[in-house]
Formats: structure tokens, C-alpha cells, sequence
């Protein structure tokens, strides 16, 4: 399942390859994903626009095209996209295909076809988050994301500290490992019940996450730097990870035996001895 570093990644790899590129044309299977799949109202919507921007929102990529109508595709456990020449063989599990002006060909692959792919009118663009993304909580890098925030919607809930950043509609796109990894590096037991969270610990948890998402974003730059062609490979960037998947291992900080339980039923890798 791509995290939220990934996305991110995708994104920057997609720009100079799609921003500015009319799309011509596209091409369906018929095959659906998670939703039907509007084809007419996407190539009504797209075809002979152009694409002005690429943004990224939660865990959904966001093609922004010059009429204001905006292509929402999400990855799902499976999906991937990539650029190569229209007069390339397709792939098995290639779904989806736009065609640009520069002859490349846009790709949409997923082998167990969990993703998706929206279409938003210019309209309906301009309402998105009050609509789309209704039940999407903030940005980590959001300026919306803060100690105080989170403090506040906290107060007198007794969920785990893991659960409740692993909660989109508490913050975005923080998957189980950066939870698992955040919560190790700002020193708080993933278990805590969340009234009982200072701000101070608030604090450290925000700019931990933060810096942690950003960490992996760099790792990734690099992996998905020849984005035309890439291969279909995927996987979790190669970060350093301080106690996921490290279950008895000495931690990095006090050599202490690294414990593992379960949140929610999500895997959980932590030290007794640095979180508190
Ligand atoms: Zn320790």
C-alpha cells in the first residue's frame, strides 16, 4: 500500500512529464476499480485540455487541467502509474491510458484493482473539500497541523496516541510505520491514552511526524528519479527505520530489547524504557 511519501514522490516524478502536455485522447478496458470508472465524463471533461498542475492531496493524486476540472486518481493496495511511448506494448494490468500531445502515453496499472479514478468538473472542483475530501483531516505539512490542534481534539478522548494520528480525519496520511516510527523518536508510549498527552509532547509528536514524512520523501526522490519507463516495481523506500519490524532488537537509543504488540490490530514496535 503506498504511504503518503510516496504519493508525494509520484507526484514529483509526474510533473515534468505530464504538466503543460494536452491530452489527446484516452483508452479504457472496461475492467472497474474500487468505483466505476466514469470514462465519458472524464474524456468529456479532459480531452484537448490541458494539464496545468499536479498537487497532492491526502493519499489522492490531483491532475489539475486548464478548464479547472480536476482527475483524481488513487492508488489503491496495487495501482501505479508511469509515462512511456504511446507505441509501447501495454502491460498486463494496465487499465487506463491518456494519451498527450508530446506522443508519450500516461498509464494507469493495477493488478488487484483496489484504486481509483474520479473526475471533478471545474465546479465541483472549487468545492472539494467541502465535498470530496468532506472526511479528510488536515495536511501533516499543513500549517492547520499543530500542538494545539491536536491538544484540543484530544481533550477527554481515550483512544491510543497510535490510533488517533493513524485517524485521517485527525491529520493525513500517516500510515503504520511512520506512526510506529514518529512515536519512537518523540518518546511516547503508542498505547497512551491521548487526554493524557502534554502539549509539549503534542509538540514533539507534530515536528517528529513532520520531519519523519519529509525523511522518507528525500529517500524516495532518489528511487523514482527515471520515472519515464520505470519499471513496475514498488516497495516502501529504503529508510532507516529506528524499531519497525525490529521487535528484540537492542533500541538505538538504550540498547533495552525492542517490544512489539498490537494497536487496533496494526503491528507495534516500541522501547519500554524511551517512551513514556
Ligand atoms: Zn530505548
Amino acid at each position: 500500500m503506498p504511504e503518503l511519501p510516496e504519493i508525494e514522490v509520484i507526484c514529483q516524478g509526474l510533473r515534468p512529464l505530464l504538466v503543460d502536455q494536452m491530452i489527446t485522447q484516452i483508452a479504457y478496458n472496461n475492467k472497474p476499480l474500487r468505483n466505476p470508472v466514469d470514462i465519458e465524463k472524464i474524456r468529456k471533461e479532459i480531452v484537448f485540455k490541458r494539464i496545468t498542475s499536479i498537487e497532492r492531496r491526502a493519499k489522492y493524486i490531483l491532475i489539475l487541467m486548464d478548464n479547472g476540472a480536476t482527475l483524481v486518481i488513487h492508488l489503491g493496495m496495487t495501482g501505479n502509474l508511469g509515462v512511456f511511448p504511446q507505441e509501447s506494448p501495454l502491460a498486463k494490468h494496465d487499465h487506463v491510458q491518456w494519451t498527450l500531445n508530446n506522443g508519450n502515453q500516461f498509464r494507469y496499472n493495477d493488478i488487484r484493482r483496489f484504486g481509483s479514478i474520479h473526475i471533478l468538473s471545474a465546479a465541483e472542483t472549487e468545492v472539494r473539500e467541502d465535498t470530496f475530501f468532506k472526511t479528510s483531516g488536515p495536511e501533516p505539512f499543513g500549517t492547520q497541523f499543530t500542538a494545539n490542534y491536536l491538544l484540543k481534539l484530544a481533550t477527554n478522548k481515550k483512544v491510543t496516541v497510535k490510533q488517533f494520528i493513524m485517524d485521517s480525519k485527525v491529520v493525513v496520511g500517516i500510515g503504520n510505520i511512520y506512526a510506529n516510527e514518529s512515536l519512537f523518536r518523540a518518546g511516547i508510549q503508542p498505547d497512551k491514552p491521548v487526554k493524557d498527552l502534554s502539549k509539549p509532547q503534542w509538540q514533539a509528536l507534530v515536528q517528529t511526524i513532520k520531519k519523519v514524512l519529509r525523511h522518507a520523501i528525500e529517500c524516495g526522490g532518489s528511487t523514482i528519479s527515471n520515472f519515464l519507463n520505470a519499471s513496475q516495481e514498488r516497495g516502501y523506500f529504503q529508510m532507516n527505520f529506528k524499531v519497525y519490524g525490529k521487535a528484540g532488537q537492542p533500541c538505538p537509543q538504550c540498547k533495552t530489547p525492542l517490544s512489539k504488540s498490537k494497536i487496533a490490530g496494526r503491528a507495534t514496535f516500541y522501547c519500554n524504557k524511551c517512551q513514556r
